[in-house]
């Protein structure tokens, strides 16, 4: 395999084709073949696989894709790749090159016909400007998956892995932690692209869970309430949870709740682990379904 991802033959690419980046679709280009590298292995892909690539760009990463899978799914939005890609993957007839939104595409369809349903890897140098959408929509829409495994910007990942009462810490590594288990691979500096981004960058292997990190009745209620405690980072979670979207509850009952609990009223829900956000959750269904027990 030639690959693309060197300066000079990225360059030599972008010029053959007259390509111009658009910005508006955050296309920055690996050029550094160790990080291709780490980033084909992090994600541990067999001769089993179906692996879904979101945004190859020229198709850098798509090659050790389609070196170590068994079929691959590339998806880039932007019309003028599709001919280069069509150019660069010419001779792999493991890949499927599919010219769409990541966020209107089917996965489910996508799965169901090339995979049987089964659960695929996702792999990607996302495009910054939605990489939360695009992993919240992978986890939520509980397609059959094993892991995900992307660049995105360092502070992202930090948030990714944060723990309670850091700065980091967040709606993000709740939902990502509730979900899967987070784990930075490796630190990747600006000059690894083209162009180059303002930002540094790291690669994070999301390993979903087979089972989901709490057990709670209601999954609505759980991120209404992490959204509630996140949005008002200065108020009490007493003031935080009553009156919010979502949350059946007046002042009163949240601070008996809390106490049950034994967790402050005061306290600040940056300083929440997900096990108590999860108790939390199960204790206000209980409530509200009439039933005083706190468990699930
Ligand atoms: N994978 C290539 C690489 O590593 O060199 C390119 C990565 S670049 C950071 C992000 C890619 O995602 C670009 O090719 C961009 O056009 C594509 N992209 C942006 N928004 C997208 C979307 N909504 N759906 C699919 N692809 C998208």
């Amino acid at each position: 395999m030639a690959t693309l991802g060197t300066p000079q033959n990225t360059i030599a690419i972008l010029q053959k084709y007259q390509f111009h980046f658009q910005k508006k679709f955050g296309q920055n280009f690996l050029i550094d073949p160790r990080i291709l590298h780490k980033i084909t292995h992090a994600a541990g892909i067999t001769d089993n696989d179906f692996v879904l690539e979101i945004g190859p760009g020229i198709g850098t990463m798509t090659q050790y894709l389609c070196e170590a899978a068994r079929e691959v799914a590339a998806v880039e939005i932007d019309s003028n790749l599709i001919p280069i890609l069509e150019d660069t993957l010419h001779e792999y007839p493991n890949v499927s090159i599919i010219h769409q939104d990541i966020l209107k595409l089917d996965i489910h369809r996508l799965i169901q016909e090339k995979n049987n349903g089964n659960p695929i890897k996702v792999v990607a140098n996302l495009p910054y400007y939605i990489t939360t959408p695009i992993i919240m929509g992978l986890f939520e829409s509980h397609i059959p998956m094993e892991s995900i495994t992307v660049m995105v910007q360092k502070e992202v990942a930090d948030r990714m892995q944060a723990t309670p009462g850091t700065k980091d810490y967040g709606a993000l590594s709740l939902a990502v932690q509730y979900y899967s288990i987070p784990e930075t691979v490796a630190n990747v500096p600006p000059n690894c692209f083209i162009p180059r981004p303002k930002v540094g960058s790291a690669v994070i292997r999301l390993a979903k869970r087979k089972e989901n990190a709490v057990a709670v009745q209601d999954e609505a209620l759980l991120f209404s309430l992490i959204r509630a405690s996140f949005q008002q980072r200065r108020k009490t979670l007493a003031n935080g949870l009553h009156n919010a979207p979502g949350i059946p509850l007046q002042k009163e009952q949240a601070i008996q709740i809390l106490e049950r609990l034994g967790i402050s009223p005061s306290i600040r829900g940056e300083a929440l682990s997900l096990e108590q956000f999860a108790l939390l959750c199960n204790a206000i269904t209980a409530t509200v379904d009439g039933r005083n027990t706190e468990q699930p």
